[in-house]
């Protein structure tokens, strides 16, 4: 049985306990949400010694690394130290998004030098052999785009993201409207021109069902890509991106019927005045589903600092009910990221998740900044680090300008005129002691 068949039979599983320790709720919050499909477990039935993650409404916001290769750079060192480092920067779950290498090999490295759920798109695979296969992306066969589906899912892939709500509607919607980006999403890039050049529907979307019974059998969480995301700013809530939602609500239902646990992936490129409808809209067309967003990036002119831009969108969204962010790295529309790059994404991704998190009044994330503030008005150095999101960074940044010429509790900001040394000594606490 799926996590969600057990849970409308009442079965409060071994990965639902925990899980609900995790993120401190009862055992029978986190089978309620798994039963009505607001919350999802990522727990591949084939890997036994994963930590499951739980992802929904009333839980903390997770966030999500993606590593793997490319065509230009196949070194799997590499992405075994990149997931190292989104690891011990805490990210919540990996992506294995290779491209060139040895992919199958690459999967399964990454599977076993890790405890947290790892998510794939199969249809990366798929086209690449493609090519190799029959010279083409548009000769792929849908026998081929399963099988892959069905090694990735046997191998362990805990979530995989699929662009079933890709159909003709859609792209005629798009071509007809017009956009300024088209299609930014890989495999909504490969389908669309499989589609158009077979004049045939989506395999993807028209045997659904087969889908179904693969996650059915490894219970692997279906994350509905989405292949019509916004790529820039001026697209964002465009009718082509609505339909593309409609659609992946329609299969949210018909994903829980067979009791398959599902979420909807979304965008991508929004500004900040549109990211609540956003969210409003995708929560409402699939009944709660948990939404995975990719940033969101609120403005298109930052290349650099795309880990920021997509930090205040991760935020908001977060706030307005986003359940599960996809990092963005400073690397983002300008190369492979980095080990570096990686670490400055996931924790940006993480200060987005809590500042979303404080918003929704996820149990827990007050008291961390009442942590802090207590610490910063006790002036407690030790504990600041402590609590510090990144305690290496601020520890580093601190010791660069320790006070010369003023008390070593202070900083080198105000030195002796630190606020709160001077006004504990008129309001009768004295810092350090409160
Ligand atoms: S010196 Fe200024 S910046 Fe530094 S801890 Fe005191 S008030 Fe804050």
């Amino acid at each position: 049985m799926t996590q969600l068949e057990m849970a409308r039979q009442g079965i409060i599983s071994k990965e639902m306990e925990y899980v609900a320790a995790k993120e401190k709720v009862s055992p029978e919050f986190i089978r309620q949400g798994v039963a009505e499909g607001t919350i999802v477990i990522l727990k591949n039935k084939n890997r036994k010694d994963s930590n499951p993650v739980a992802i929904g409404k009333g839980l903390r916001t997770k966030v999500n690394a993606s590593v793997g290769t490319s065509p230009d750079s196949t070194s799997l060192e590499l992405e075994l130290e990149k997931l190292q480092v989104a690891e011990k920067a805490g990210a919540d779950t990996i992506m294995d998004l290779s491209t060139g290498g040895d992919i199958n090999g690459i999967r399964k490295e990454i599977l076993a030098k890790t405890k947290l759920p790892v998510g794939s798109v199969p249809i990366y695979q798929t086209a690449i052999e493609a090519i190799a296969k029959y010279g083409s992306i548009v000769e792929m066969k849908a026998e081929d785009i399963f099988a892959t589906i069905e090694a990735h899912a046997a191998d362990g892939i805990d979530f995989m993201a699929i662009h079933c709500a890709l159909n003709f509607d859609v792209v005629n919607r798009l071509k007809k409207q017009g956009r300024t980006m088209d299609i930014v999403s890989r495999g909504g890039a490969f389908l669309t021109g499989w589609m158009l050049h077979n004049q045939a529907e989506n395999p993807l979307y028209t045997q659904f069902d087969r889908l179904l019974e693969i996650a059915k059998k490894y219970d692997v969480v279906l994350s509905i890509g989405d292949a019509i995301r916004p790529g820039c700013i001026d697209d964002s809530l465009d009718r082509a991106q609505v339909q593309g939602l409609i659609i992946a609500g329609e299969l949210v239902d018909r994903a829980r019927e067979y009791g398959v646990q599902v979420m909807i992936e979304g965008p991508g490129h929004v500004p900040v005045h549109h990211i609540h409808s956003t969210i409003q809209l995708q929560k409402e067309l699939s009944n709660q589903a948990p939404y995975f967003v990719l940033g969101t990036l609120v403005t298109d002119i930052a290349p650099g600092y795309d880990h920021i831009t997509s930090a205040i969108g991760g935020a908001l969204a977060s706030a307005a009910g986003a359940d599960f962010i996809c990092y963005v790295t400073p690397a983002e529309h300008l190369r492979l990221p980095t080990a570096a790059d990686v670490r400055e994404g996931v924790i940006a991704a993480r200060i987005a998740a809590h500042a979303g998190d404080l918003a929704k009044g996820v149990k827990g994330a007050a008291e961390w900044d009442l942590a802090m503030a207590r610490a910063r008005k006790s002036l407690n150095w030790e504990e600041q680090m402590v609590v510090a999101i990144d305690r290496e960074r601020a520890e580093k940044i601190r010791s660069e300008r320790a006070p010369l010429n003023s008390s070593d509790d202070v900083c080198t900001m105000c030195g002796d005129y630190c606020a709160m040394k001077v006004v504990s000594q008129y309001l009768g606490v004295p810092a350090g002691e409160c």
